[in-house]
């Protein structure tokens, strides 16, 4: 048995946890232990006035709880935003275990994380993500229903990456027809970070309208395999932010828009699939305002996945997810619209969006 610890010293230890939920208004965070199987994870739920809180379970090699603690606060708040400027009746949650992906998962840790997002009685739906594999969810789902985005041939709406890539390739059609006045691509300078899942499609849907695509990514085989099967161009490393280009399409890390960046970049549009592109919202979002760099924020054209996995909860179908995905395109433009009038970032104008959505739903359910 472990030493006990006296009320006062854990009450002095959750007080910057309970400050930190408060900051950005997190309904729920569960912290989960299993000693047996070696299972940490914190699930926090963010906001579930439009329905149940949907985000991925992410493994990841944590330096302390507090890094995981930081991770898991900021994406489920993205996921709140991401489902609410979407149109979907989902909230935002998002789910972390502390471990290495590669060393230390076993069925026991998944079936154990999956016995706790069964607790949670639906408030939390799980899914893929960053150091997550489709085995590892099927063991999730040996304990709990809540779990969406598994394969065709476990009953799920399989892969969500091609969804997500045209959402985004809607999105900067958008930006290229209000900075440059017409939506086509043909012949402007795209330069794609990252070819993974994602990053791939885009540059398929890219090269096929003509625009001009250079690549990159830290996986040098890859990388050249893309390029061969798309005839594109390859930039190495962080040499990307000096290229010469019309449009930034970062598809790979986030916070790759800095200080050290904008002032490297040499784009008119910055539009990728990247979650919390922008290292400081506000500070970054005005940097790129005050330069005429149209950013197309990214919770909003990254959200063809989250279209695509809300099949399996709402039971839409596979025509109408791509329809709400083409969408992406229309509302786009509403933000930038929104953006010009109140003179305001365009990332402000897509969460005030996204937050007046849930207000004035969260206004009606008070209603009979
Ligand atoms: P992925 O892991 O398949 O691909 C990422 C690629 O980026 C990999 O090929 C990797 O080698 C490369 N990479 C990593 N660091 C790099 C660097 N510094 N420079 C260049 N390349 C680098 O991931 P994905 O599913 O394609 O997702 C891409 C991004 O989009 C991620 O940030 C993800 O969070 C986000 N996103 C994905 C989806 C989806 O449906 N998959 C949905 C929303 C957001």
């Amino acid at each position: 048995m472990n030493e006990v610890i006296a009320p006062e010293e854990v009450a002095q230890d959750l007080n910057p946890v309970i400050e930190k939920m408060a900051l950005n208004e997190h309904e729920q965070v569960v912290f989960c232990h299993d000693k047996a199987s070696g299972l940490k994870a914190i699930i926090a739920i963010h906001n579930t006035t439009l329905g149940p809180a949907l985000g991925g379970t992410r493994m990841w090699n944590y330096k302390n709880e507090t890094e995981a603690l930081n991770d898991v606060l900021r994406l489920s708040r993205g996921m709140t935003f991401k489902a609410s400027i979407s149109g979907l009746n989902l909230g935002g949650g998002k789910a972390v275990i502390i471990g290495d992906s590669y060393t230390q998962k076993s069925e026991a840790l998944f079936r154990r994380f999956g016995k706790f997002v069964d607790s949670l009685g639906g408030k939390y739906i799980t899914a893929e993500d960053v150091g997550i594999s489709p085995k590892d969810m099927e063991y999730v789902n040996m304990e709990t229903n809540h779990v969406s985005g598994l394969p065709i041939t476990l009953g799920g709406s399989g892969d969500p990456s091609p969804v997500t890539a045209y959402g985004v390739y809607m999105g900067m059609k958008a930006a290229a027809k209000e900075q440059f006045g017409k939506d086509s691509l043909e012949g402007l300078k795209v330069t794609v970070q990252g070819v993974g899942h994602v990053g791939e499609t885009l540059v398929k849907h890219l090269t096929e309208e003509g625009a001009k695509v250079t690549i990159s990514d830290i996986n040098k085989e890859r990388v050249q395999e893309v390029a061969k099967k798309y005839g594109t161009e390859v930039v190495e490393g962080d040499a990307i932010y000096d290229v010469d280009m019309d449009i930034y399409a970062p598809c790979a890390l986030g916070a790759t828009v800095n200080n050290d960046t904008i002032a490297r970049l040499k784009c008119s549009i910055i539009a990728g699939a990247a979650n919390n592109q922008l290292l400081d919202e506000k500070e970054h979002g005005m940097l790129l305002k005050n330069r005429d760099v149209l950013y197309a924020p990214d919770f909003l054209i990254n959200a063809g996945g989250l279209i695509n996995v809300y099949r399996e909860v709402e039971g839409i179908s596979q025509e109408r997810a791509m329809e709400l995905t083409e969408n992406i395109y229309n509302t786009t433009l509403d933000i930038f619209k929104k953006a010009k009038t109140d003179d305001i970032t365009t990332h402000q104008a897509a969460l005030a969006l996204a937050e007046s959505r849930i207000a004035s739903i969260a206004e009606l359910k008070t209603r009979r």
